[in-house]
Parts: structure tokens; sequence; C-alpha cells
């Protein structure tokens, strides 16, 4: 009681944090969350603080650090975004250093000595750093004011970047009693938020989850065909005098591109992690530098790149995730003006992310897991909800308002009316109450469960959705997920789907809320129109990822039946 009174008198105040930033950084003063996440920490208690990218998560060690009586140890991924850091950190006149496997021992010795008499506010390491050599032992000899975890959905396998390194990092608590712990990351969904709280005993630490929301960023998706590169081209000639990222799914691509784009007269450079070091940082300076300068790259660029007017951010490859692409897309706009980010993908990016997945040597359960992003994320792409309100849903914000801005919203796609499936799947939901996951609730309508016990072929709605295929009931539940009609509550990798918003399922049922599958492959349709149009729908059809040909069989089935229904006086 008394140290708790103790600690409050003598923590500072959040005016001298402010003060701080205005100081150190020029910015007028703290924005979203950002003053209650320093507040918990100058108080001397362990946070968890969830804020989108550019939404200014440093600083909430940053300042800490500089205010709380010795040394601030921030934990980062990667030593490019560590040396970024330290080197605006300097010339703000912070006194910051990092210590990883690129320092030199002379330089080393230095940082050891500023440590040692308390010269330093922050310091940088690696997690690997951490584990390594005798650092961890000597840092416990000394007072620390804080441990900054960046980036820490790295932790998680549940996250999109698991990184195994990070779990040493549980060990800090025990290392460091009493030394306030924040542990920060742009990207976490409630599952990957838990296991940050479990892996890094941070239990008692408060949460802050900021919205998703980036007014400013202008989304849309389309389909491509091929390798894009016609099309990327098109859409940087149309942003003339304009810096964008173009992100790529491989190093190859990432020189053709650039070449394509500077043949089209277009100041493009091409990044990738197989370059030269002293190539990388060129090109990043010269991006960085640059009015108007298209940065053609794989996901090697970017974590920590701050460039406030990147205007426009293009897939012309597809993200590996929901999490990735609002990472990767929130790099544009980041001085609030508008931007845009727009996404190409095809049904091969989506078979392709899955084969990925399946060659990789991880437990079968996060395999589930990362399988189930994959298809959150086309499920997303290919919908028909706006683009800003599904990913804000997907990060689990509670709202319904449309952006308004998205291509969606702006044009709403042709779409197939599945309001009756919709119906019959949210009934199965229902009577199965939440106790299965998504396959078997497929195998229920259909009424092909394997082993089914009398509980589940007695309920009524066994068996009532024979008239589709289970790719077309897959679909259309990712669909009823998206939009908050079902849910799915984590259960060991192992996802449970029950019922979702009550009120917006009552209006379901009661036929007076829509739900409508956005309509597949309108360049298939057409095509069928000139030329030989059976033999090209089946070429083209057998050049798609088998469950899209199975849904544009369903779609078409629905279609016949629509027309036919119609056609009955
Ligand atoms: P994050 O790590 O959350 O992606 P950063 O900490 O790198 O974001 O900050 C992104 C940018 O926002 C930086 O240029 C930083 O100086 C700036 N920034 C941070 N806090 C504020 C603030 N309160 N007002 C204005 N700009 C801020
Ligand atoms: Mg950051
Ligand atoms: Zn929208």
């Amino acid at each position: 009681m008394l140290a708790a009174a103790r600690q409050t008198v003598d923590s500072p105040s959040l005016n001298e944090a402010r003060e701080t930033l205005r100081r150190v950084w020029g910015h007028h003063d703290f924005r979203g969350l950002q003053a209650q996440v320093i507040t918990e920490i100058l108080a001397g208690r362990n946070a968890v603080a969830v804020l989108p990218t550019g939404g200014g998560k440093s600083v909430c060690y940053q300042i800490p650090a500089m205010l709380r009586p010795g040394l601030g140890l921030v934990v980062s991924p990667l030593i490019a975004l560590m040396s970024d850091q330290v080197a605006s950190l300097r010339q703000s006149g912070v006194a910051a250093a990092r210590l990883d496997s690129n320092i030199p021992p002379q330089e080393r010795a230095e940082v050891w000595r500023m440590i040692e008499s308390g010269e330093l506010d922050l310091l940088y390491v690696s997690p690997e750093g951490l584990s390594g050599g005798n650092l961890l032992e000597r840092l416990t000899e000394l007072r620390l004011s804080v441990i900054a975890i960046d980036e820490a959905h790295c932790v998680s396998q549940w996250g999109h970047d698991f990184r195994p390194d990070y779990r040493l990092l549980g060990r800090l608590a025990q290392h460091f009693p009493g030394v306030p712990r924040l542990a920060v990351t742009a990207t976490a969904d409630a599952r990957t938020r838990e296991d940050i709280r479990t892996q890094l005993s941070l239990e008692d630490a408060a949460e802050f989850v900021d919205s998703f929301a980036r007014p400013e960023l202008i989304l849309s998706a389309e389909r491509k065909d091929g390798s894009a590169h016609k099309r990327v081209v098109e859409l940087v000639k149309a942003r003339p005098g304009k810096s964008g990222v173009v992100y790529v799914g491989s190093r190859d691509g990432t020189e053709a591109l650039a070449e394509k784009l500077l043949e089209a007269g277009i100041p493009a450079l091409a990044y990738h992690a197989g370059l030269d070091k002293d190539v990388r940082t060129q090109r990043l300076e010269q991006f960085l530098e640059a009015d108007a300068a298209v940065m053609v790259a794989t996901i090697a660029f970017g974590m920590g790149v701050d460039k406030p007017d990147v205007r426009f951010v293009i897939h012309a490859d597809p993200p590996a995730a929901i999490e990735a692409y609002w990472q990767e897309i929130g790099r544009a706009g980041r001085d609030g003006l508008p931007a845009d980010g727009i996404t190409l993908y095809s049904p091969s990016d989506m078979a392709w992310a899955y084969r990925r997945l399946d060659g990789r040597d991880m437990a079968p359960e996060v395999k589930q897991v990362q399988a189930r992003k994959v298809r959150q994320l086309y499920a997303m792409l290919e919908g028909m909800a706006c683009r800003a309100l599904s990913v804000r849903r997907y990060f689990g914000e509670d709202v319904s308002e449309p952006c308004g801005q998205c291509d969606i919203c702006l044009a709403p796609p042709e779409s197939v009316d599945v309001t009756e499936p919709a119906q019959k799947a949210l009934a199965a939901a229902h009577r199965l109450g939440g106790r299965f996951g998504r396959g078997r609730l497929v195998s229920h309508l259909l009424g092909t469960t394997k082993e089914v016990s009398d509980f589940e072929s007695g309920l009524s709605t066994w068996g009532i959705g024979k008239e589709f295929s289970p790719q077309g009931w897959r679909d259309l539940i990712d669909q009823l997920l998206f939009e908050g009609l079902l849910k799915e509550d984590p259960n060991d990798g192992r996802p449970l789907v029950g019922l979702g918003d009550g009120e917006a399922v009552r209006l379901v049922y009661r036929g007076e809320r829509r739900v409508a599958l956005r309509k597949q492959l309108e360049k298939l349709d057409a095509s069928t129109r000139s030329g030989r149009p059976r033999k090209r729908t089946r070429e083209a059809l057998a050049s798609l990822a088998p469950e899209n040909a199975a849904l544009f069989e369903a779609l078409r089935a629905w279609r016949r039946d629509e027309a036919a229904r119609q056609h009955v006086p």
C-alpha cells in the first residue's frame, strides 16, 4: 500500500510526458490511446497495447524510458528497424543505442560504457541477442526503467509472423521483477492477444486496443489475369508524381516489375532480401527522400519504414493474411491524407497460399489456424462487404458503419442473392448449438456426416442443403462469418461455428436483411458470349482452382433455378 502510494507520488506525470513529446518529437499532443498507455507505464504497471501501424507505438515506451530512472530496454525483431529508430532518436538528442550482431566490438564496448555510467536512456536489442552471450546477465545488475517488446505478435504462433526467439522473452518477467513491461503490436486478434499475455507473463497487464480505422485509406481489390504487370503499370501511371509501394510475392518478380515500370517512364526501385545490404540501404534512402518514387518490393520491405507521403500501396500478389494486408496497406497515407490500397488477386494465388502452408513444418492446429487466415483473406477480397468494415470486424471491433469510399461501397458488385441458403445455414448453426466446426456444419447441411449421432440426424436441418456443392456452402459460410452473422470461437485450433449477432440473424431469418454472394468470374461469363463459348468456358474452368470451379457450377445452377422460377407463370 505504502509502496504503491509512494510510487504514484514519485512517478513522472503525464504533463511531463506531453512536454517531452513536444520538445523531442515536436508533436503537439498525444493521440489515440498513447496517453493512457504511457500513464500506465509511468505508474510502474504492465500493459499490452494494440495500436494501428503508424499509430505511434514507439513513444509509448520511449517517453517512459526517458522519464523514469534507469535504462529502457527495447526488444525489436529486426536489426533494420532498430537501427532506424536509434538513428532518429539520436538525431533528436535522445541517448539511445543498440546491441546486435552487427555492432563491431569497439562500438559494443562504448555502448556498455554508456549503459554502466547511466548515460543511456534506451537500449535496443534483438530477441536472439538477449538469449545469447551474457547480455541478460549483465542487464540484471542494472536498474531498468521499462521493458518494451515491440512487434509482440511475433511471440504467438497464432499471429502472422511467429519468431521462436520471442518465446524466450517470457523469462524477462522473472529476471526483472517490478520493472513495468509493455508489449506493443499493430496486429493481434483476440486469440493472439491472449497468447501474448500468457507467453510474456502479462496476465495482469491492462490492455489497450485502439480502433483499426484508417479513414484516409481508400481500399479496393480486383481479380487479376496472370502476372498483373500490365495492370500495375496502368494503376501506377494513373497516379503520376505520387510515391507508392508495390508488393510482389517473389524476389525475381520485384526486379521484373520494376523493369516494366521503368520502361513506362516511372521511377521504380526493386527491393528484396536477396540484394546486397548496401544496395538495400541506398534504395531505401532514395525512396524516402524522393518526391515521387515507386518501391517494388517483397515483404522484406516495410516494418518500420516511415515515409509519410506514400500515396498508394498496390499488392501485385496478395498478402498472406488480413493482418499482413492491414500492416502493408497501412504504410500508405501516414500523413493522414487520402491514399489508395489496391489488391490484385486470383484463384491461383489462393491455391498457392494453401499449397505453401501444406509444405510447411508446423503443428496441425497451427496449420489449421493459418489456413483459416488464408480463407478469411480471400473471403474478404471476394466478399460483398465494405472492405474497411470487414477488416475492422476481423480485428474484433464492433462496428457496422460502411466506409463509404471503398470499391464495394462505391459500386456494389453484381451478386447472387443467397438469403435462402443463408437462412438454412444459420438455422443449422443454431440447431448444432455451436458444438461443431465449419466442416461439420457443411456436412450437416449436405447430410453427408460420417458417424452421425442420433442427436444430429434428428435435427430438422439435417441434409436440408443437398442442392449446393460443399464449396458453395463453405463460401457462403465465409460470407456469413464476414458479415458477423456467424462467428467462430477459438477452440484449440478447431474453431467452433456459432450464431453471430442475434439481431442481424433475426433480420435474415425474417428476410428483412438479404445476404448476397459476389457473382464470380464475370470475365468468364463475358467470354462465353463471343467466339467458341463452350470450349473457352471449359478451358478457363480447367485453369481455375477446383474449389472455384465448383462454386462457379453452383452459382450457375442457382441462376438457372432462379431463371426457371421466374418463367413459371
Ligand atoms: P508505429 O510503431 O505505431 O507504427 P511509430 O511509433 O513508428 O508508429 O510512429 C509513426 C509516426 O507517428 C512517427 O513519425 C511518430 O513520430 C509519429 N507520432 C507518434 N506520436 C505522435 C503524435 N502524438 N502526434 C503526431 N505524430 C506522432
Ligand atoms: Mg513500430
Ligand atoms: Zn467501404
